[in-house]
């Protein structure tokens, strides 16, 4: 056994159990280094602590033995960012270009081209036809 077979080997046997790295954890380990780095850009000692934070959650995350716990944490994180933050930013993206607003009917939501006046709006979810003006 060669001395790097070795390291890994050994580097299994720690991590044998427990939960690994997954979504959230790197996502917090970026967070941390995005941090501190704009934390030493600006001198500002708060985001340096911040990140240092980010980075103990991220490590506490990995080397836990409760998949469960962390499993649920990551499908969370998940369905965030996937779902409403996701959505949120490419509204901001689109904010220009369109006009966004709900059905009236089923709370859908739907988007109109900026400064096409008024039209006849017909919802794709409930088919309910309304004005909306963009
Ligand atoms: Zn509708």
């Amino acid at each position: 056994m060669s001395f790097w077979d070795k390291i890994r080997a050994a580097l299994n046997g720690f991590m044998q159990g427990r939960h690994g790295a997954d979504e959230l954890s790197m996502a917090l380990l970026i967070g941390g280094l995005v941090l501190s780095i704009i934390g030493s850009l600006t001198r500002f000692p708060l985001l340096s602590l911040l990140s240092l934070a980010l980075y103990i959650y991220a490590m506490f995350r990995m080397f836990s033995r409760n998949h469960e716990k962390r499993y649920a944490e990551n499908q969370k994180y998940i369905a965030l960012t996937h779902g409403s933050l996701r959505q949120f930013f490419v509204r901001l993206k689109n904010f220009r270009k369109y006009k966004y607003f709900k059905c009236p009917e089923c709370h859908a939501r739907l988007r109109l081209p900026r400064k096409v006046g008024e039209v006849t709006v017909t919802c794709g979810k409930c088919h309910h036809a309304f004005k909306q003006k963009a």
